[in-house]
């Protein structure tokens, strides 16, 4: 039996959303959840963006709720039956965007939310009345206490990139979120990890779930050359403009650790005479559109961001990936070089290594479970010549000027964002020793074989890049549990 959408009997409005879509069949968290959630049982599922989870959620949800479907004009009648959460801006709209288009033969409406855009469009669209409510947890809170969003009818909640939320500090938002929720309800969790915390999550809110696990993608070494070099901060430009020259690549994610070094590189990079634009959780919105369209269309050469938001980004195809800090977690350097290489295409991931980071190297070789080989980069002797002289000299100022100034959410258990600084005495967190990551990963041919008949669908939603302006850092979330819901 294949795992075709036809196998699910979606009712005709769903199907006919998806058969425009041009998908040739399910993804592997399509073909296991779809069936679970159209039973209205709770799901548990280990999967990231980026694997056709959208679908996989709001497909069976949206069949579920069919039989509200109604065309009367009064709000009451169209009351939040869905409510989907997510860590970011960029996530949520991108999110929203899937749901319109599945949702399109419907009656059904969606609408999004999310901090940093103004309150008053987002209030007379839900005054009016929406089934399915996208959100960011800070921006929905805002909403819940202005009354413009009642939630005493939610049906489902669908709790998306849940390790991200806990990573953010988002628990006590969803606690409180989740409090105005009914509580029959089915929810669905979704998140990249099962951390301890992400269980005691499901433990609180979820009822009897059907764990769903999918291959994570850690095999795209196969088609993913990967390169470790040895690099002092100071070199680390000339090795990515050296290895771009030397393999004629014309657009690559330059990854950084934190929001200040990331606009600093891709200034410097700028100067350098490539065409650079910069994503971080403090760019405007506008700026991050049109960071994305422009590298969409190739216009930008080098995309340089922070993991927060890249984090689930439509992009296919890129090149090569540039690691210019080591991930503090060793599941984001996974995650960060997925983008290349996709759908069968060769890539290349070059991880840039100082010498205090061979800690997180080893983390990335326990992960992947991969020997892993720092090699040095030749680079010629012209480091006193041109603009690459002047933007280092001026790089180490800045650095001197603000390396030491603490940022907003430094004390953050872990944040993409927040500075990286290798004098303080932050510690990167180790990754889960959970014994569900102690399991192996599927086989490469399994997990690429499932990949490539639907990575290669040109199918890309227009997405929006960022942080929630809402995002605050928060206490431990561990402490958090202690105390109850
Ligand atoms: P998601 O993980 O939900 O963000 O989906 C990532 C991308 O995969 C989106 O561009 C979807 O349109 C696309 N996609 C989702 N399901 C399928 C499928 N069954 N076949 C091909 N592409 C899909």
């Amino acid at each position: 039996m294949t795992d075709s959408f036809s196998n699910l009997s979606l009712a005709e409005p769903l199907a006919r959303a998806v058969a425009e879509m041009g998908y040739e069949s399910m993804t592997p968290i399509q073909a296991q959840a779809i069936p679970v959630v159209l039973t209205g049982k709770d799901v548990m599922g280990a999967a990231q963006t980026g694997t056709g989870k959208t679908a996989a959620f709001s497909l069976p949800l949206l069949q579920r709720l069919l039989k509200h479907e109604n065309t009367s004009t009064s709000p009451a009648r169209h009351p939040v039956r869905a409510l989907v959460l997510l860590p970011t801006r960029e996530l949520a709209d991108q999110v929203a965007q899937q749901i319109k288009l599945y949702a399109k033969y419907t009656q059904m409406r969606s609408a999004v939310v999310f901090g940093g855009m103004d309150m008053k469009p987002q209030t007379l669209e839900l005054k009016k009345g929406v089934e399915i409510l996208v959100a960011t947890p800070g921006r929905l809170l805002d909403h819940i206490e202005a009354k413009n969003a009642v939630l005493n009818q939610v049906e489902y909640v669908v709790l998306d990139e849940a390790d991200r939320m806990l990573d953010i500090g988002f628990l006590p938002d969803l606690q409180r979120i989740l409090s105005f929720l009914p509580k029959q309800r089915t929810t669905l969790l979704f998140s990249a990890t099962f951390s301890p915390e992400i269980k005691r999550l499901a433990g609180s809110y979820l009822q009897d779930p059907i764990t769903i696990e999918v291959a994570r993608p850690n095999e795209t070494a196969s088609t993913v050359e990967q390169r470790f070099y040895s690099a002092q901060d100071d070199d680390k430009r000339r090795v990515v403009k050296a290895v771009l020259n030397q393999r004629g690549i014309k657009q690559a994610f330059i990854f950084v650790n934190s929001k200040l070094g990331c606009g600093r590189l891709a200034r410097s990079l700028e100067r350098e005479g490539l065409v650079t634009a910069a994503l971080h959780g403090d760019k405007t919105q506008d700026e991050r559109l049109k960071a994305l369209e422009a590298f969409k269309k190739g216009e930008v050469d080098l995309l340089v961001c922070t993991d927060v938001a890249a984090r689930g980004l439509d992009i296919k195809d890129v090149p090569a990936v540039f690691n210019f800090d080591v991930p503090f977690n060793a599941e984001d350097y996974v995650h960060r070089i997925g983008r290349t290489g996709r759908a069968g295409a060769s890539g290349l991931a070059v991880t840039l290594v100082s010498p205090s980071d061979m800690r997180l190297v080893a983390d990335i070789e326990k992960l992947i479970k991969t020997k892993l080989q720092v090699e040095s980069y030749p680079l010629e002797e012209d480091r006193s010549r041109g603009n690459l002289g002047e933007g280092r000299l001026e790089e180490r100022s800045e650095g001197r000027r603000e390396d030491r100034r603490p940022e907003r959410g430094f004390e953050r258990r872990r944040d993409e964002d927040a500075p990286r600084d290798r004098r303080s005495s932050f510690r990167p967190p180790q990754v889960s020793r959970d014994p569900f990551f102690e399991k192996p990963y599927e086989t490469p041919s399994m997990a690429q074989a499932a990949a490539a008949s639907w990575e290669a669908s040109p199918k890309a939603t227009a997405s929006r890049s960022g942080i929630s302006a809402n995002i605050k850092p928060k206490r431990k979330v561990a402490a958090l549990f202690k105390s109850g819901e």
